[in-house]
């Protein structure tokens, strides 16, 4: 793309609506589908465009809290509260952009089509540029029967969204139509002004999830695109002869006469997940992210370095599936304290406990674990990346 082709756009995301029909119980937004639910997939795919100047979400005011959820750590502003109807919703919406000129353009997009394609997005907004006013739309596959009358298949479109427009069109539009709830969607609004809208080609892949089986069908589309990788990581901590009581080791203290050396509180195990799970996204390693030379991770819990790998995982799309720990040890044993420290391991990276293996072994009395001079060990975690 040349820097003329760059047009910068506003996006708002009607995602008020109710419809369980989707399946699952709740409203289809906010159902979760590929390990996200609908209204994330759809809302990373804009944000994952430079040309986004501005992205706001309608919600109704009863969905707050499965908002949160499912945008938690993204960078959003507040979203607007939606009314009673979707045009409704939109207007609140409209009025909401931020301090911007009538000449900016606006695309409105449904939550419930997180398949759009970013190329599509792309060429709406370089044709609502031109034009004021542009849809993306499909032509039609299937033959369509009104009354057993056959329709001329080939005048027809399936309209779809994003919708672009100038934004005073827009507002023009909403305002003139406040009182009319007979549109479906924002183009009929800016039709009915008697105001030409171009329509952008598009791709049947970016169909509305309404029933059941459209769910399944977008499910199976985000899995195929769906990476597994693993990550592999490995500590050692020498001990300190200074005698102690306790010795921190998989997020938990266990009673022990010697802890290990180290520049936070050396928790060896917590160490190599870290390191694992940084593997996985290519994330350099603990020390990267938390230099030794840095004073503020002097004793610091190790549990804030695994949150941290866990936080860039997240970002990267990823989600961990499993985790499989080796201690390598003569003293402290390890057995005892294993179902403790999975369930504090599983409580840091927001997994169920059977989603952490913990095993630990001797080195035989062989090299410096069999010496008593240290604790190794190894990690290896498996991680499910969405496209
Ligand atoms: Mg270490």
């Amino acid at each position: 793309m040349t820097k003329t082709d760059f047009h910068p756009f506003h996006v708002l995301i009607p995602a008020a609506g109710t419809g369980t029909r989707a399946g699952g119980g709740i409203p289809k937004q906010y159902r979760p589908m590929a390990g996200k639910p609908v209204l994330r997939h759809t809302i990373e795919k804009f944000l994952s465009l430079a040309n986004v100047k501005s992205l706001r979400v309608i919600i109704d005011p009863a969905q707050e809290d499965a908002y949160r959820a499912a945008v938690s750590g993204l960078d959003l502003p507040p979203p607007v509260m939606g009314a009673d109807t979707r045009k409704q919703s939109v207007y609140n919406g409209i009025k909401n952009i931020p301090d911007t000129s009538n000449e900016d353009i606006l695309l409105i997009h449904d939550a419930a089509r997180p398949l759009v394609n970013t190329k599509d997005i792309l060429n709406l907004a370089a044709r609502t540029h031109e034009t004021h006013a542009a849809t993306l739309a499909c032509p039609v596959a299937d033959s369509l029967l009104l009354e057993n009358a056959d329709l001329p298949r080939d005048h027809i479109l399936s309209v779809q969204t994003p919708q672009g427009f100038r934004l005073s069109l827009i507002r023009q539009a909403h305002e003139m139509f406040k009182d009319d709830n007979n549109f479906t969607d924002d183009a009929g609004l800016v039709r009915a002004m008697g105001h030409h809208v171009a329509t952008v080609p598009g791709s049947r892949m970016n169909f509305k999830i309404t029933t059941e089986d459209d769910f399944l069908m977008a499910e199976k589309i985000i899995s195929a695109a769906v990476e597994t990788r693993t990550g592999m990581g490995f500590d050692v901590h020498a001990f300190d002869p200074a005698p102690v009581k306790s010795i921190r080791i998989g997020g938990i203290d266990i009673p022990h006469t010697r802890a290990l050396l180290g520049h936070s509180d050396a928790d060896v195990a917590l160490h190599a997940l870290t390191d694992a799970i940084l593997g996985t996204i290519s994330a350099g390693d603990i020390g990267t992210h938390f230099p030794p030379s840095n004073p503020d991770w002097k004793a610091a819990d190790s549990a804030i370095f695994l949150k941290e790998s866990l936080r860039l995982l997240t970002a990267q799309g990823g989600t961990l599936v499993h985790a499989d720990l080796t201690l390598i040890c003569e003293h402290p044993k390890i057995g005892p304290h294993r179902d403790a420290m999975q369930k504090r391991i599983a409580d840091i990276l927001c997994v169920p406990p059977n989603r952490i293996s913990i095993k630990a072994t001797t080195s035989e009395g062989l090299g410096f674990t069999g010496r008593g001079e240290g604790i190794a060990a190894q990690a290896i975690v498996t991680v499910k990346i969405y496209g």
